[in-house]
């Protein structure tokens, strides 16, 4: 096949010669050919030297590398990217275990497959692409997902209409490509939970927060637990099986609630340690007092673009102030951000100051970030998004 080419300007060669999988629409200098949105091209040094391969989109990220080597985009690429995440998952003991069925399969750039992300939940793989490119490719993509897991996929649902860019007017409609179950029970570290994949958020659920849920466990005992922003109610059933006294999980959304209910009454049936209120948090928290020793703060990305930043590290001391405010003496907080654009840095100093502001005595336990099964591709440090804190409030 015949690929347009692109070539860059002078120097602008040298992060993709540090294998960083984008190019900027502004590095260009010019391209051979019209590439339509999401077609695939190569891209060139001044000097005409090969860069990659990848994905070309009208935008700020003009090309997402798919190979820093000459060879063809095509299904074999695709076949050989997901077994290679496939074989990571089961090296790490997510994939293939009976207790477990549910983890992320593609992180993207974590996995050299920019623009592209698969949740598994058991025999479902929810897939999600965030470029033109993997769009256009998601009925291969979807043969290479049967290829690699075969009997063990009964549906693949792809979710995307939310996460394209609009304005490429691709036309994404959510819906299968394969199978056609509605709703499906998955298992997390022996704990399940319905995943609606059609309605939830993201993918259906934050599998992100695996490790992070385990580790609460093991402080649950005896403690009274808030849940804030608890969504399908991940960390509430952890900290019940961990021992809590009482758990209360707290949501806006009233969707939300209603799978938290419906999820915790799975593991535990009639378990009375557990409510759950439809609520804004801030509101919430004002009105709560200071019953609760474990508090879990997991609030939606507050920043999704940098000219907020300011913004989100207001509202990430404000609501911590809060909980240190309120906590029992003894307490313990786990404190989260999953927005990109905040760094750890920032989140600590956000942290920080909302200490300084309740004049507590308070140590950092640990220092939390996303599971193994969201990598870190080592060329793209932006690849990092989920920061946590656990802390210990005197
Ligand atoms: N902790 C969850 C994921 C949290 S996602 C887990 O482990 O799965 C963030 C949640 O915050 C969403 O469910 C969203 O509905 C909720 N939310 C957003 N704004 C809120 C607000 N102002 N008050 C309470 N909940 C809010």
């Amino acid at each position: 096949m015949n690929y347009c080419k692109v070539f860059l300007k002078p120097k602008k060669e040298e992060s993709l010669l540090r294998f960083h999988p984008w190019v900027f629409s502004g590095a260009i200098h010019h391209i051979e050919g019209h590439p339509a949105e999401g077609e695939s091209v190569e891209v060139y040094a001044p000097d005409g030297r090969f860069l990659g391969i990848g994905h070309y989109q009208i935008g700020s990220i003009a090309v997402r590398i798919l190979s820093f080597t000459p060879q063809p985009v095509d299904a074999a690429l695709w076949t050989k990217r997901i077994q290679t995440a496939y074989d990571l998952r089961q090296t790490l003991g997510l994939a293939g275990v009976p207790d477990n069925d549910t983890y992320r399969l593609v992180h993207g750039e974590g996995d050299n497959l920019p623009g592209l992300v698969i949740d598994m939940y058991a025999h479902t793989a929810v897939m999600q692409a965030h470029s033109a490119g993997m769009h256009i490719a998601r009925h291969e993509i979807a043969e290479a997902l049967k290829n690699v897991l075969g009997a063990r996929l009964k549906n693949i649902y792809y979710k995307s209409e939310a996460t394209l860019p609009y304005k490429a007017n691709l036309g994404a409609e959510d819906g299968y490509l394969y199978g056609n179950e509605v709703e499906d029970i998955a298992c997390e570290n022996g704990l399940k939970f319905y995943v609606d994949w059609q309605k939830g958020q993201k993918t259906g659920f934050f599998v992100d927060q695996r490790e992070n849920r385990a580790l609460l466990e093991r402080y649950a005992k005896g403690r009274s637990v808030l849940n804030m922003f608890c969504y399908t109610g991940g960390f509430s059933f952890y900290a019940m099986r961990g021992g809590a006294a009482l758990v209360h999980s707290v949501d806006s959304s009233a969707k939300a609630i209603a799978l938290t209910t419906k999820n915790v009454e799975l593991n535990f049936p009639g378990d009375s340690r557990h409510e759950a209120y439809a609520e804004d948090a801030f509101k919430y928290l004002e009105r709560m007092g200071n019953k609760y020793d474990l508090i879990i703060l997991d609030p939606p990305a507050f920043a999704k673009h940098k000219d907020v930043l300011r913004n989100a590290l207001q509202g990430y001391r404000k609501l911590n102030a809060i909980a240190f405010e309120k906590i029992k003496p003894g307490g313990i907080l786990f404190t989260f951000s999953c927005s990109q654009v905040v760094s750890k840095e920032n989140f600590r100093l956000a942290v920080f100051s909302a200490a300084a502001q309740s004049s507590r005595k308070i140590r950092i336990l640990h220092q939390l970030t996303q599971p193994a099964d969201h990598p870190v591709n080592i060329y793209h440090p932006e690849g990092e998004y989920l920061k946590g804190l656990v802390l210990y409030v005197e």
